[in-house]
């Protein structure tokens, strides 16, 4: 059985399958882009940063084998980040996994090779001079882009916190003791941006799962829009673009392709007698009957009318849609519709067919013939299989 969704055709089952793939897709392609974006211009502040120390630095000052080195480091990190591109929008879980496990190599190299700038200068000088100012600043800055911009990963950018901050404050407290209140206040401020990383964490993992509730919504509603609301069954559109489809696919291959058009007979004398309720549950009673003898996957069955259904048969030849035509309408005279204390005998009368590749031009002909079967099966009495 299956349950269509415009253009393509989906079963229940392989629609919640596609809706879970959808989901992980979109929240993949979410983090790595934002990851990507993120951390894109990181380099060019390291460049920008880092000249400035050397510039500024007593030690460095005459050293352009260090200024041309980092220069270059931060600008092959920065073509290496900019190349690095995220993975098509159809890619697998894995290619992602591989993606972001490169790109966080790509940050925390870039945080390394800072963190070791800094580290030394603060270890060069030993006092708060221009040079040392301008690393403690910087690395503050870093830090705290760090803690909002990579909020989607949030143990990775704790151990870009701590490579930022661990190493200058360790050599400003321990080692270069003039710096050592400027150690002590950026321990508070790490302290600070450990808090703000979570919150930071927790805020953008919420943002994503709306945006997943909003994605599962559009796709219940779609389903909705093709489902019949009583039986469960496909509806009318869901119909029409299956067989459209079905019918283009199988007229192209030359293929046999079934058709059954059934009318419950008499339905408004059942209304009229039993009420418009009892009506309602003879529906769904016919529904569940008909669910119980089209089980192959590719057969599509669907309610088009008040008491009217199809199923599409595809691969099925004019005797075989008989047979079936025929066990449902024997099956269905067989199981009257319980209602409360009474029985309601329901039949139908089918009309069966198959496409004619030499006549039908178009989908409409093919059910105009059958439709025409189904007539006359009413004419001879009702409660019959007349083939087209
Ligand atoms: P025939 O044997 O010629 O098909 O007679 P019929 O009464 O089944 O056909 P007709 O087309 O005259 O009437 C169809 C009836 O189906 C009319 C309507 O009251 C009933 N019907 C249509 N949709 C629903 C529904 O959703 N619930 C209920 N209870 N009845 C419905
Ligand atoms: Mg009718
Ligand atoms: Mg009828």
């Amino acid at each position: 059985m299956q349950y269509i969704s415009d253009p393509c055709l989906i079963s229940a089952e392989y629609a919640r399958n596609d809706l879970e793939h959808e989901i992980d897709a979109y929240k993949n392609r979410r983090m790595t882009g934002d990851l990507y974006r993120r951390s894109l211009v990181g380099p060019v502040f390291y460049l920008i940063a880092s000249g400035l120390t050397i510039w500024l630095s007593d030690f460095y000052q005459g050293r352009v084998w260090l200024l041309c080195s980092i220069g270059l480091a931060f600008l092959w990190l920065g073509w290496r980040r900019y190349q690095h591109l995220p993975p098509p929008p159809r890619s697998g879980s894995l290619q992602y996994l591989r993606w972001n496990k490169q790109q966080w190599r790509l940050i925390h190299l870039g945080t390394l090779i800072w963190s070791g700038l800094a580290t030394m200068t603060g270890a060069l000088e030993m006092h708060a001079n221009n040079a040392v100012i301008v690393t403690v600043i910087t690395t503050i800055a870093f830090s705290t882009a760090a803690s909002h911009g990579f909020s989607m990963h949030p143990r990775q950018a704790m151990i870009c916190l701590i490579e930022f901050t661990a190493p200058q404050t360790l050599v400003y407290i321990f080692y270069a003791v003039d710096l050592r209140s400027i150690g002590l206040t950026m321990c508070i401020y790490f302290g600070y941006l450990m808090m703000n990383l979570h919150s930071n964490a927790k805020e953008y993992k919420k943002q994503i799962e709306t945006e997943v509730r909003l994605i599962q919504s559009r796709a219940e509603l779609a389903q909705l829009s093709l489902t019949d609301a009583l039986t469960g069954l496909p509806n009318r559109r869901s119909y029409e673009a299956a067989w459209n489809q079905i019918w283009r696919i199988a007229a192209r291959k030359n293929e046999v392709l079934g058709l059954l058009i059934i009318d419950l007979d008499y339905f408004k004398k059942i209304n009229d007698k039993y009420g418009h309720n009892a009506g309602d549950d003879c529906l769904k009673h016919f529904a569940k009957i008909l669910r119980h003898h089209i089980r192959r996957e590719s057969d599509v069955m669907a309610r088009i009318g008040g008491e009217e259904f199809v199923v599409i048969l595809p691969g099925t030849t004019s005797e075989l849609a008989y047979a079936i035509g025929e066990n449902l309408r024997r099956d269905l005279f067989a199981s009257p519709c319980q209602v409360e204390t009474q029985k309601i005998q329901i039949t139908a009368s089918i009309g069966v067919g198959v496409a004619d590749w030499a006549k039908d031009k178009i989908p409409a002909d093919t059910f105009h013939r059958v439709d025409l079967a189904c007539y006359q099966a009413k004419t001879q009495g009702r409660n019959f299989v007349v083939r087209a």
